[in-house]
């Protein structure tokens, strides 16, 4: 792999700044954002670094000349005049060899970029994108794809879109093969997502890699603060897959969202009080926040998987008004019991996954990296606390939902609590 680093724009949002140096040059914690991310670029074995320079382009080339100092190779890809995030792209045709990883040069990141090349090889994209939620979806373009992350469409912050949509946003990094750089003709304004990422989804060559990993663009005032505080707290770096994680594993019905009966709809969908307040909590001090549900409704055939779709679509949404989000969500759509009218009997199975069985937990350590034993599991219900012991992780029962009045199993928690935001406030102490 080579590295491309998209350096070239003005930084308008932050002009009290950039008259005199161009964003990508900012210090966080003493070094330029870019030094940051050559760093990471080099952790990774990529050293062969092109860098598309226009606004203020001496500070950077004056900083950074061949790279040599920095242990890399850089190239520099000049624009006479402003062409866009990629118009200057043109200048790569036919010189790419190599699967390029390129990043914008406001994004404060660190990540395994090998774990992204092997699903980028494996999907057979053209280009790959790093998606994640963050803590303004309602103000970030969010990307919709399918379950094996074929990007079908990129819903505009600007644009109309659907009430209630998955947390998924664009984090600033891709991976592109040499064939895309040889469609650019000659200098013409381009803009990456609006016209080359846009014109290869249409012809399903695009894909979206979702990661847990810190990637944050610095590019207003708040996130300048933001993300120079999680550099200095370490944060940026232990999140990166290079490290083993701590999570939260949480129940949903009656611990995320309020206990209804069985959830067949996303009208019933409410969140507990606080329950926004909590995960952000989780969220903002590194935790993992990881849903581990038993959705028998498909088996029983009360829903499909679109609607469950739609219900986690707007509790993501929801939380996402709060300035929370949870990473991912394992969903068990089995049950045991044969023998009902309409049910779906490919689902009545005993499987491996329906909690308490710990299926549902090894998938998501093996997925995320999670260290059990600086994890946790919170739910409502004894079954939530038998599997969490199961599985070795330190449990809280909540006197939210069920409250453990279910009474299924004979299990201790760890710690009992009144909600979640007491839950979040023990693990925060722990
Ligand atoms: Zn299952």
């Amino acid at each position: 792999m080579e590295a491309l680093i998209i350096a070239g724009g003005k930084g308008t949002r932050l002009a009290e700044y950039t008259t005199e140096i161009p964003k990508p040059m900012i210090q966080l914690c003493g070094k330029p954002v870019l030094e940051h991310q050559i760093e990471v670029l080099k952790k990774n074995g990529i050293t062969d670094i092109t860098i598309t320079v226009g606004h203020l382009k001496e500070a950077v080339m004056d900083y950074f000349k061949d790279g040599r100092d920095f242990g890399v190779k850089i190239k520099y890809l000049e624009e006479e005049k402003p062409l866009g995030t990629c118009g200057v792209f043109y200048l790569l045709n036919g010189a790419v060899k190599r699967t390029v990883f390129v990043v914008l040069g406001d994004v404060i990141f660190d990540m395994d970029i090998s774990r992204f090349y092997k699903f980028h090889k494996k999907s057979g994209a053209q280009i790959s994108l790093v998606v994640h939620p963050n803590t303004h979806p309602y103000d970030s373009d969010i990307i919709d794809c399918d379950d094996k992350g074929k990007v079908k469409k990129i819903f505009s912050k600007k644009g109309d879109r659907p009430q209630y949509l998955f947390n998924r946003v664009n984090a600033g990094a891709y991976l592109i093969e040499p064939e895309v750089f040889d469609g650019f003709q000659g200098p013409e304004k381009r803009d990456l997502e609006k016209d080359l990422i846009s014109s290869h989804i249409v012809r399903g060559e695009v894909y979206a890699y979702q990661t847990t990993e810190y990637l944050k663009d610095m590019g207003t005032m708040d996130r300048l603060q933001e993300t120079e505080k999680h550099i200095k707290t370490g944060l940026v770096s232990k999140m990166s897959l290079f490290s083993k994680q701590k999570c939260v594993f949480l129940d949903r019905d009656g611990t995320i969202n309020k206990l209804k009966g069985l959830i067949y709809s996303p009208d019933q969908i409410e969140l507990e009080e606080n329950a926004g307040k909590a995960l952000h909590q989780l969220n903002d001090n590194g935790y993992l926040c990881i849903i581990i549900t038993n959705q028998p409704v498909i088996a029983r055939n009360l829903c499909d998987f679109d609607t469950l779709d739609e219900i986690q679509k707007k509790l993501e949404t929801l939380l996402g008004q709060e300035h929370a989000f949870v990473n991912d969500t394992f969903i068990c759509p089995h049950h045991p019991d044969k023998g009902y009218p309409e049910e779906r009997p490919e689902y009545k199975i005993k499987c491996t996954c329906r909690k308490p069985e710990i299926g549902m937990v090894q998938q998501a350590v093996e997925k995320h990296n999670i260290d059990l034993s600086r994890s946790f599991f919170v739910g409502d219900t004894t079954t939530d606390i038998l599997t969490g012991s199961r599985a070795g992780l330190r449990t809280i029962l909540l006197k939210t939902g069920e409250a453990g009045n279910d009474r299924k199993y004979e299990v201790e928690p760890d710690q009992v609590c009144e909600n979640l935001l007491q839950a979040v406030n023990w693990i925060l102490t722990q």
